[in-house]
């Protein structure tokens, strides 16, 4: 089966050939570490997750490498230290932290090497003095500027020509540039900034460098996969395209450059200013990381996705009927877990999750229907599967349905739900009908609702 993949750099959708295909490499660009992740910023980080997932299922797991960096030198980071007065240092570590925390509560794998900027300055510093040697740098006023004039092919991932790529870089014309389109490659810290010693003074380096600098180290000068939302391809993957091919040669660099749509709220861009902006860290308090990541994966990671409360719950919504599934086979060992070829190839279709969703939907009707062991292990075996390399269904069933988001108010604990429970089967033993309708209605009451098996009662928090 063969794996397609749409290149932005092709406008088009190509059958993915590795480099070397016991060595597969993908770059995305990770988080500027200052603040909590937003909704926005937690679409890329799930989308090359599949992807990553993907690729191991159809490799090999030793066999792709994905590296995901840590932007921790920004003048992001630089204003909200002065806001806040809060050490740099602090700020970096502790956003990190939340950042690694609410990405797995997403069920997102930890990416195969997580390489902080602050740890690769000198591989920057190598690669500027490489590009001031072949004259595609220069320095000026204690900056050192890439000089997009000096590259001829400048602007082939974006398709801007020059008028537009001055006005897209929005930048006012700085003295020290040659070129309104040139960029910065380093520039001057002053006493009370963070700053490393350089051929040009005490400073730190501009962003794009930091990914050119980190994928050449983890993957080498030519690799197969880059990745990261479609507002990075211009200026920053422009640029990062820039610094390498002319650092490393032509025909360098990352083969096949895969970008994610745009996310809004309701419609409406999400923005501090409109009120509807939605961190993860407040999110995951009331839905579970779960139904979150399916809600982003309804829709195909190119399109633009509108983030609602309605998608929200019937994600959910889908969840609880999966994890109804495979309550009902909770007896049942899958003997491997093998997906089934219709979900494969949907996500082997440039990752469309859409597709493989309804393919999901429809294994858990093939387990529902599924009346010998024999045909309910194999059908649970293709769910898991399928479940797995979506990150999804990573739970034990009756942990699905007994989590309880962090606002929910205090109710009945685990263990006396199930003694309820208990007193409700000894009531119903003793024909005392009047007491087990009152433990149901106190439950029901709380949000938890009964389920009558054969034999047996399960619960779920509503
Ligand atoms: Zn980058």
């Amino acid at each position: 089966m063969s794996l397609n993949l749409y290149n932005t750099l092709a406008r088009a959708k190509q059958e993915f050939t590795p480099l070397d295909d016991t060595a597969i490499g993908m770059y995305v660009c990770g988080p500027t570490v200052y603040d909590y992740a937003h909704i926005g910023n937690a679409r890329p980080v799930i989308v090359f997750d599949v992807l990553f997932r993907l690729l191991k299922h159809v490799y090999g797991a030793d066999h792709v490498t994905y590296v995901r960096n840590i932007t921790d030198v920004d003048d992001k980071i630089i204003t909200a230290h002065q806001e806040s007065g809060e050490d740099i240092g602090s700020i970096t570590s502790r956003t990190t932290d939340a950042f690694h925390a609410d990405m797995a509560a997403l069920g997102n794998l930890e990416p195969s090497i997580e390489p902080r900027a602050t740890d690769h300055i000198p591989q920057m510093i190598e690669i500027i003095e490489k590009l001031i040697a072949d004259g595609h740098a220069y320095e000026e006023q204690g900056h050192v500027c890439f000089n997009v004039p000096s590259m001829s092919e400048y602007g082939r991932l974006a398709r801007l020509n020059r008028d537009e790529l001055i006005a897209g870089a929005r930048v006012d014309i700085a003295p020290y540039k040659k070129d309104a389109a040139d960029f910065v490659l380093w520039k001057p810290s002053d006493e009370d900034q963070p700053g490393w010693d350089s051929p040009w003074g005490r400073g730190r380096p501009g962003w794009h460098i930091e990914c050119s600098a980190m994928s050449s180290e983890y993957l080498g000068e030519t690799f197969d996969i880059h990745g990261g939302g479609q507002d990075l391809i211009f200026p920053h993957h422009e640029n990062e395209i820039a610094q390498s091919c002319c650092a490393h040669g032509e025909g360098t660099f990352a083969q096949t450059w895969m970008h994610n749509g745009y996310l809004m709220v309701e419609g409406e861009k999400m923005s501090k200013s409109l009120g509807n902006f939605i961190t993860v860290h407040e999110l995951i308090k009331d839905h579970h990381g779960e139904a979150v990541r399916l809600c982003m994966l309804m829709t195909h990671y190119r399109q633009p996705l509108n983030w609602t409360a309605d998608g929200l719950a019937q994600a959910k919504s889908s969840l609880d009927s999966f994890y109804g599934a495979l309550r009902m086979t909770a007896e049942i060992v899958p003997a491997s877990v093998v997906p089934s070829d219709d979900f494969v190839a949907a996500l082997s279709d440039d990752l469309n999750s859409p597709q493989a969703i309804a393919v999901l939907h429809e294994l858990v009707g093939a387990l529902n229907k599924a009346e010998t062991d024999e045909a309910k292990a194999a059908a649970k075996d293709n769910l898991l599967a399928a479940g797995n390399l979506l990150g999804l269904l990573q739970l034990d069933p009756e942990d699905w349905f007994k989590w309880t988001p962090e606002g929910a108010a205090e109710g009945f604990s685990d263990a006396e739900i199930d003694d309820l429970i208990e007193q409700r089967k000894t009531a119903r033993a003793n024909k005392d009908f009047a007491l087990s309708d009152k433990i149901r209605d106190d439950l029901a009451a709380q949000g938890i609702v009964l389920e009558d098996g054969a034999g047996d009662t399960s619960w779920k928090r509503g």
